[in-house]
């Protein structure tokens, strides 16, 4: 369980050089960038490596809560790295082994990051257990804390009362304003998501539905 995990005090004390060694100057002893992507629940990581390529400048987090999934992805990306080693690729990509529930914040500064992954969460059906849902109001004000102005929620599930549930609470959250469909249209990371993990793969060979639902964060408020 979480107490067995090691968490740092605030986003300053992570050891960022560890998982992205290729952004890590020696001569200022500083990382050159920080992560602004996250993959929130990233099970097998088939997202974070898709969106690597495409967004060379960024770096790219993955969040996982079990162990053995995390070992997994990490062994993936050091495999990735290893092969395309002559142009650096897979560099901004990582893992993590953490619960995304509990600790955001002592991994991420206030308006940090710029994308943030809910791809085929967990449904936790009964109703008895939709607090343990991942898109909660209190959460969502988590999130909402970790993402800049103009950064983006996208949601992707093939459950259709979980797709409703995560629509509900962020359209209800004043900080959350849904995009058009015409938006998705446009995004690339819409379709990106739409294919790249292990759950939607799977999604598609049972040929089931996938619901998307893709958020932005709206300025705070300003009080008179
Ligand atoms: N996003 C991946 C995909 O689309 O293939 C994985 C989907 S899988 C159904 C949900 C994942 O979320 C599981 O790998 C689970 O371990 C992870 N997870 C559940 N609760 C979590 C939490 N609180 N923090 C981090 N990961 C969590």
């Amino acid at each position: 369980s979480d107490h067995q995990l090691e968490y740092p005090v605030s986003p300053e004390e992570m050891d960022w050089q560890k998982l992205y060694p290729h952004f890590f100057d020696e001569a200022t002893s500083k990382m050159t960038k920080e992560v602004t992507i996250a993959d929130i629940g990233c099970g097998f990581g088939g997202l974070l490596i898709d969106l690597s390529p495409e967004f060379p400048e960024n770096l790219i987090l993955g969040m996982e809560i079990r162990v053995q999934v995390t070992n997994y992805v990490e062994d993936r990306i050091i495999a990735l790295r290893s092969n395309n080693a002559a142009t650096n690729g897979y560099q901004n990509i990582s893992v993590l082994r953490g619960n995304a529930m509990k600790f955001l914040p002592n991994f991420f500064r206030k308006s940090q990051l710029e994308k943030m992954f809910f791809c085929f969460p967990d449904p936790h059906f009964k109703q008895r257990k939709h607090k343990a849902r991942i898109i909660t109001n209190t959460l969502l004000s988590e999130y909402a804390y970790a993402l800049k102005e103009g950064g983006i929620v996208y949601t992707i599930t093939d459950v259709l009362d979980l797709h409703q549930w995560m629509v509900k609470h962020l359209e209800e959250h004043p900080l959350f304003d849904r995009l058009s469909t015409e938006w998705e249209k446009n995004d690339k990371c819409v379709q990106i998501m739409r294919h790249a993990t292990e759950e939607g793969k799977k999604v598609e060979r049972k040929k089931g539905d996938k619901y998307v639902a893709c958020f932005v964060r709206l300025p705070n408020p300003t009080i008179m």
